[in-house]
């Protein structure tokens, strides 16, 4: 496409339009002038103008009518001063008195009036009117104008005041005063003078020159109509006004008259023309001057003179300036439209290498830049297709280039990894001959056919052979011949099928010992599965072998006696009753608890029990057949398990058997000891059918045994299982007994022998089951057994304190109660402080309680028996050992412990043989050594009473006094003494 870069304009037509706005803008800003007139004043303008100039002419009379009028007053009030300074230089030369003068002042004063509305007059310093026109006012008290709210009249000077005509009183008249003062005589002389008499006063060449000091006003006439109709004029007048210019003024006079504020225009001849011209005046009243001021101007005409003004030419040159500089835009964007075009299309073309196609009318200059852009094109052109090609090579020799490091890349990596792997395989190739070299399991390699290829460190060290003795040889070199060849048949066959095979094997050491080891056999295969070698760990386990054989022991055996333990005799005993039973047979579980025992334990110390444990044990086992299984279960207890039994006198006999081997005693260090078992028997099929009612039910044998009285034999039988029902039954009743409150308190009186008087009672429980009183002696042991005495004991504890408590309000007088403890209670850690509780809860004094415990409760727990009992003891709570001579007591404990009585067992009191009497008097001669209190307990007869009192024993406590006795029945026995 060819392109006309060509425009309107030329460049030299810049010149021309340059020229073109510059006349304009003259043109323009004298046009504008030529419409002066239409910004000069109007007739309206010049109405506001003369209006306010009106007012500042209205405002300067007034203040010249107000000069006037203060310098009128001042200078007369001067000149009464001169002439009263006159007449008192008179009285002072004594030409005149002082009333004289005063008299002439006053008339001096009085006589000058300044007009018709002003008068004079003075007042002496006592407010004392001395002179006044109304001579009627003289001698008066002058009180000024105050009630007036007027301005008071100040000591000197001007002052303003309003009074009322004289004539006429309605209408006011405001005055101005002036005070002088005249010191000699103290006199105020006060002139005043209305302010609308004042116009007398007005100086017109004051005004006139006010007028001719204002510029502005040079052009102005001044006018002052009088209410008389004077008319006064600042300017000249000609004399003889045309008979219409005069009229038309008169008219204009009566005009302003009527209108007292205004405007208006008139005609006029001045003083240096001849010719009438337009005039305006505006005017403005002066009411308390009584006048009219006017100030006059002539009429304002369109041909007048132009006039610079700086406030006109501004908009004119701005709004000229505004419209060269749109000019010169439009002209510019024409005259740039072709070269923008030019720079679009060389833009255009230079991406595409284009060249510009110029036609002829283009202008000359862009004509040159075009073809030379054409030329720098072609060439670019040319330069980038050189540049393209060598760029294209230069990429291709760059992928080549990349591909190659590439490669290269991907090689040196692959060697890393395999110089890795290498490394890896190296490093697991040591660490796996450090494992062969140094693995604590001996090691053998052997090919497929079992040849050994090769053996470690340990492999000489367990099996004593060396490598090369080892290698090309079968394993089979270590057998012991202690397995069977199935064994081996079998080993293979795993191996064969499983791939490998762990297990316990005994092989022979080249020294010949045999060794057991744990060994554990791989094969090895190659990628077509074909068996390539074998592998074998093992380690030799005798030390583990010997260690389970001790662990197996020491679980199946008693320590002590080295006989089975209660482990083994259930397994034993579960294998016989099973055997048993296949067989049709019988079998017999013995249960030995040996007598007393534990009182061996608790004076001979757990050594010598132990010795006595291992001769028991020994002594047993020596009259037990071979098949008979004797085992310890713990403590004094042993379970023989019969399996050889064939009928019930059968095993009496081994029961008898049992007893007898015991009879002869037992030495221990130096002391002989006798001990005897109880043994309860239980049968199978009869007495129970597995391990563990075989043994509880012979358990329970054995403990009718003990209660039958020890050293025998029992055979368990139904009515021990019914009694063991009862018995929880019991249990059961005791509980439900003590939440219903069953048990009652019997309370059994204490004798002093030689007085015969009550000392005390000891509390004995009953249990009142539907009416029927039942002893201790059928529920205490269930009680005990149970756990349920502990609880008995507070219960007996808290109805002995009710009781008494019960005897204190009644007034009777307190004796001490001694309550029976359970061996349980008294070793309850916290004894002390629950009975602290309950005794608190009652109120009851500790001095009231005695606790009766067994000696073999006393002895239990030495140290604890101690500690409580000293505890009480500081309480105020005294103990008495109980039963005492039927159990074993240790003299010097008993000496330490605070204890205050020693009760003899009823049942030495009762016998009537030397021995028991012995005893009696011998405990009796041992408290009075020891200082204790003596009772002696199940006192039935006189006779007995009287041989207690020969022996010098303190009380009795027995049938011959009282029976136990309900708490009436001991309230009673209290009262009656
Ligand atoms: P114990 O403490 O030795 O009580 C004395 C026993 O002898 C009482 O039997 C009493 O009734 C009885 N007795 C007293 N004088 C005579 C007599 O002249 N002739 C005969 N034949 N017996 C006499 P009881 O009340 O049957 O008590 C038996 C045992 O029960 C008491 O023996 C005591 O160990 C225990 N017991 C009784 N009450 C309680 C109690 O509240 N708590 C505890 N833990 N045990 C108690
Ligand atoms: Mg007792």
């Amino acid at each position: 496409m060819r392109i006309n870069f060509r425009g309107p304009f030329r460049a030299k037509h810049i010149t021309f339009l340059t020229i073109f706005v510059i006349l304009l803008f003259f043109l323009f800003t004298a046009g504008f002038y030529a419409y002066f007139p239409l910004f000069h004043p109007t007739n309206d303008s010049q109405k506001q103008t003369l209006q306010s100039l009106a007012l500042v002419l209205q405002r300067q009379i007034v203040s010249s009518a107000d000069r006037a009028r203060r310098s009128h007053l001042r200078t007369t009030a001067e000149n009464q001063l001169d002439a009263l300074q006159t007449l008192q230089d008179k009285f002072r030369a004594g030409a005149l008195s002082l009333d004289e003068a005063q008299w002439l002042a006053g008339s001096i004063i009085t006589g000058r009036q300044g007009g018709k509305s002003s008068y004079n007059f003075a007042i002496d310093a006592q407010s004392t009117i001395r002179a006044h026109p109304q001579s009627a006012m003289i001698g008066r008290t002058y009180h000024g104008k105050k009630s007036n709210q007027q301005q008071e009249i100040p000591r000197q000077g001007f002052y303003t005041f309003t009074t009322h005509d004289k004539i006429n009183q309605s209408t006011a008249v405001s005055k101005l005063g002036y005070v002088t003062f005249f010191k000699p005589w103290g006199w105020q002389i006060i002139t005043s003078i209305a302010v609308d008499e004042a116009v007398a006063f007005i100086n017109i060449e004051d005004i006139q020159a006010a007028i001719a000091q204002t510029p502005s006003w040079a052009e102005h006439e001044i006018v002052l109509f009088f209410q008389d109709g004077h008319i006064w004029h600042s300017k000249s007048v000609k004399e003889n006004l045309s008979a219409e210019i005069a009229e038309e003024f008169a008219t204009l006079a009566e005009k302003v008259w009527e209108e007292k504020n205004g405007f208006h225009s008139y005609s006029w001849i001045p003083s240096n023309s001849s010719n009438p011209a337009d005039k305006n005046i505006a005017f403005r009243e002066i009411p308390e001057l009584r006048l009219i001021a006017g100030i006059t101007a002539p009429h304002p005409r369109p041909d007048m003179v132009i006039v610079f003004s700086p406030q006109k030419l501004l908009p004119a040159f701005a709004a000229a300036f505004l419209l060269a500089l749109l000019l010169a835009y439009f002209a510019t964007k024409i005259l740039v439209r072709p070269l923008i075009q030019f720079v679009q299309h060389t833009a255009q073309n230079i991406s595409t290498f284009e060249p510009l196609h110029l036609s002829r009318r283009t202008y000359k200059e862009l004509a040159q830049i075009g073809s030379t852009f054409n030329i720098l094109t072609e060439e670019l052109h040319q330069t980038k297709e050189q540049l393209n090609a060598e760029q294209q090579t230069s990429e291709a020799v760059h992928d080549q280039l990349k591909s190659e490091i590439l490669t290269r890349e991907q090689t040196h990596e692959r060697l890393l990894s395999e110089i890795a792997t290498r490394k890896s395989a190296e490093n697991y190739l040591q660490l796996f001959k450090n494992l062969f070299d140094h693995a604590i399991e001996g090691i053998i390699v052997t090919d497929k056919d079992a040849r050994i290829l090769t053996v470690n460190k340990s492999f000489t060290d367990i099996t004593g052979y060396q490598p090369q003795e080892a290698i090309g040889r079968n394993p089979n070199m270590l057998s012991s011949g202690q397995q069977s060849a199935n064994f081996y048949r079998k080993m293979w066959q795993s191996l064969q099928k499983n791939g490998s095979w762990f297990g316990e094997i005994i092989n022979r050491k080249k020294d010949g010992t045999i060794c057991p080891e744990w060994l554990s056999i791989s094969q090895l295969k190659d990628k077509d599965n074909n068996t390539t070698h074998y592998f074998a760990f093992f380690h030799d386990i005798s030390e583990l072998k010997e260690k389970e054989k001790q662990i197996s022991i020491m679980a199946y055996r008693d320590a002590l006696t080295k006989l089975p333990n209660r482990a083994a005799l259930e397994a034993r005993l579960t294998k016989a009753i099973s055997k048993a039973k296949r067989e049709a047979g019988t079998l017999a579980v013995l249960f030995i608890d040996l007598d007393n025992f534990k009182n061996i334990n608790d004076t001979l110390g757990h050594d010598k029990g132990d010795e006595v444990l291992i001769q028991v044990s020994k002594r047993i086992n020596q009259v037990i057949r071979q098949e008979d299984t004797l085992s310890r279960l713990g403590g004094d207890e042993f379970i023989l398990l019969s399996e050889s039994i064939e009928n019930e006198s059968g095993i009496f006999h081994l029961a008898g058997r049992i007893l007898s081997c015991l009879q002869e005693p037992f030495v221990i260090g130096f002391s002989e000891l006798f001990i005897n078992a109880s043994i309860g028997i239980a049968t199978y099929p009869n007495d129970g059918k597995n391990t563990n009612e075989l043994i509880k039910n012979a358990d329970m044998a054995m403990y009718r045994a003990k209660d039958e009285g020890k050293n025998k034999f029992v055979l368990f039988t139904q009515e021990m299982h019914e009694n063991f029902l009862t018995h929880v039954r019991i249990e059961n009743s005791i509980r439900t007994g003590l939440q219903k409150k069953e048990f009652i308190i019997y309370y059994q009186p204490k004798i002093d022998i030689p007085s015969e008087r009550l000392t005390s009672f000891e509390a004995l429980i009953r249990w009142n089951k539907n009416g029927l009183i039942i002893g201790p002696d059928k529920f205490i042991p269930i009680a005990e057994e149970s756990g349920l005495i502990d609880k008995m004991s507070l219960y007996v504890l808290e109805e002995v304190c009710i009781f008494l408590n019960k005897l204190h309000t009644q007034g009777t007088s307190l004796l001490p109660v001694s309550v029976n403890m359970a061996p349980r209670t008294f070793n309850n850690l916290e004894i002390v402080e629950t009975i602290d509780t309950i005794l608190h809860k009652y109120r009851i004094d500790h001095k009231y309680i005695e606790f009766e415990i067994t000696e073999t409760t006393a002895m239990q727990d030495i140290h604890h028996t101690l500690k409580t009992m000293n505890r009480f003891r500081q309480r105020g709570i005294s103990f008495s050992i109980d039963d005492f001579g039927t159990g074993y007591s240790s003299l010097s404990y008993l000496n330490e412990m605070p204890v205050s009585t020693l009760k003899i067992d009823k049942r030495f009191i009762d016998a009537n043989d030397n021995h028991s009497r012995s005893i009696v008097s011998t405990i009796i001669a041992m408290s009075k050594q020891m200082q204790l209190k003596v009772i002696a307990e199940g006192v039935e007869t006189g006779e007995q009473l009287d041989w207690l009192r020969t022996l010098g024993c303190n009380e009795a406590q027995g049938y011959f006094f009282a029976k136990p006795m309900p708490e009436s029945d001991a309230t009673q026995f209290i009262q009656n003494g």
